[in-house]
């Protein structure tokens, strides 16, 4: 044998004691047993984060998570040294909407399975394992892809789930607007059959909207959103409501709700009675709208990881609507304060609060993946402590979804996890320092998606 490959040969045995040749040749990825080293690990219990961690990967799955030398890898696993990063599972975003947003467009024209699978690459881009979109999807398309994915289909893309259409009053729909996916509902039969439409298509969650919109429309009525739980709870399904109001808030926790797509504007001792007494209906955070108003100093200058995946006319144009003027900011701090006040009011009572951020939304701005970091910050500045906040984002949006596999680290679950150059329980705004990305224990090549944003290929047009 030639000289060099002797050294090959040997350099392997001295670097990689126990690794055969072909293992230790083979990138990790779904076939391979990869033992991960080093990281401080953060598993999405709330609990203090392991340092110098390991965890093996298995066929897409943690089969052991534990401190670096107690892990049993069998010989032949690859091994990937993290040391000095931090190690958090894959976010979920639970309340968005997807395949709408399109550069400087937004509306039911953008709504192809190429532009779905587009936002759900920068879901993954951004470090978000799997997102919701809340109601505005419509047709067969978006239960296929949501299939294809899970099925394995597209490695690169989170998982997109899906409410389906969701249940508004006529009042709410409007060609111009999202709702134009919904049933319109008005009549208790009709409400019911709407739901039946869901059930063969495994929606868990679906979507309906009980808001007067400032006193500018008829919200719907009582008796047709207590048809919708009713009907809904009957066939194992789940409903989230967008309701802001006080009144409406507590009329639903009645009615037996079972999550609250936004923030409720105001909380009160009658609402967190009501909460205790249904102690298991979730809320979701979505204060991206009011706090951006009023704070968004990842604009100016523009974020490096927004600058990364959005074309530099939409960042113009967003940047251009900010700093309000002084007579829309007072309004706009003034329902952050309340927003914020009330989240935290919710989560010192013990209400389950998840992440969703309304990314995608009408606006054209809610930049697909992007909102979920500025989300977390939200959270801390409204009061809650990072580690918590990290509970939020991973095992309780994940369970909020019915995705029994996602949001943890932790023997089982899908490998789905994000590497971080820095920790986020010191300042939260480190989920934005985003080293590598692991979706069902590969890893995805962000490099790869980065260049396809920006060229139109698989992004933007
Ligand atoms: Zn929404």
């Amino acid at each position: 044998m030639h000289w060099f490959r002797w050294a090959i040969v040997a350099g392997l045995i001295v670097n990689a004691p126990g690794l055969d040749r072909v293992t230790a040749q083979r990138p990790p990825g779904a076939g391979a047993v990869t033992l991960y080293e080093g990281a401080r690990l953060i598993t999405g219990d709330g609990n203090a984060p392991i340092e110098n961690a390991g965890f093996l990967v298995e066929r897409g799955r943690f089969v052991q998570v534990g401190r670096r030398g107690a892990i049993q890898a069998p010989r032949g696993a690859a091994r990937v040294d993290l040391s000095g990063k931090t190690v958090i599972p894959a976010l979920v975003d639970a309340h968005s909407h997807i395949g709408y947003m399109k550069n400087l467009t937004s509306g039911a024209e953008n709504y192809t399975r190429e532009n779905i699978l587009d936002h759900m690459r920068r879901f993954a881009y951004y470090g978000v394992g799997a997102s919701q979109a809340m109601g505005s999807d419509f047709g067969e398309m978006p239960f296929v892809l949501r299939d294809d994915i899970l099925a394995g289909k597209y490695p690169d893309a989170a998982r997109f789930l899906t409410a389906g259409r969701g249940l508004a009053p006529l009042s709410e729909i409007s060609p111009d607007n999202m709702r134009q996916a919904a049933f319109a509902v008005t009549t208790v039969s009709g409400a019911r059959a709407a739901v039946q439409e869901l059930v063969p298509r495994k929606v868990k969650l679906l979507k309906t909207w009980v808001d007067d919109r400032g006193g500018s429309i008829e919200p719907l009525a009582p008796e047709l959103y207590r048809a919708i739980i009713d009907e809904a709870h009957r066939s194992n399904l789940r409903v989230a409501v967008h309701a802001t109001g006080l009144q409406q808030a507590k009329e639903l926790l009645r009615a037996n709700i079972d999550v609250f797509a936004h923030a409720i504007s105001e909380v009160d001792a009658e609402l967190l009675t009501l909460f205790k007494q249904h102690p298991k209906t979730a809320v979701l955070s979505a204060l991206g709208g009011p706090h951006r108003a009023v704070y968004a100093p990842w604009l100016n200058p523009v974020h490096p990881l927004i600058a990364e995946t959005v074309r530099p006319e939409q960042i113009a144009r967003l940047q251009s609507r900010f700093p309000l003027k002084a007579s829309a900011l007072a309004p706009s701090q003034e329902s952050w304060d309340r927003l914020a006040r009330g989240i935290a009011q919710l989560h010192a009572a013990g209400v389950p609060i998840g992440v969703g951020t309304d990314g995608g939304g009408q606006q054209g701005d809610q930049f697909i993946g992007w909102t979920m970091h500025t989300e977390l910050e939200n959270m801390v500045m409204a009061g809650i402590p990072p580690a918590q906040v990290l509970v939020a984002a991973t095992r309780t949006s994940a369970e909020i979804l019915g995705q029994d596999d996602l949001g943890m680290v932790a023997a089982g679950k899908s490998a789905d996890f994000v590497v971080l150059d820095a920790n986020p329980l010191e300042n939260i705004t480190n989920t934005r320092r985003i080293s590598r990305v692991f979706l069902r224990g590969v890893e995805i090549d962000r490099t790869k998606l980065r260049a396809g944003f920006m060229s139109g290929g698989t992004a933007n047009k």
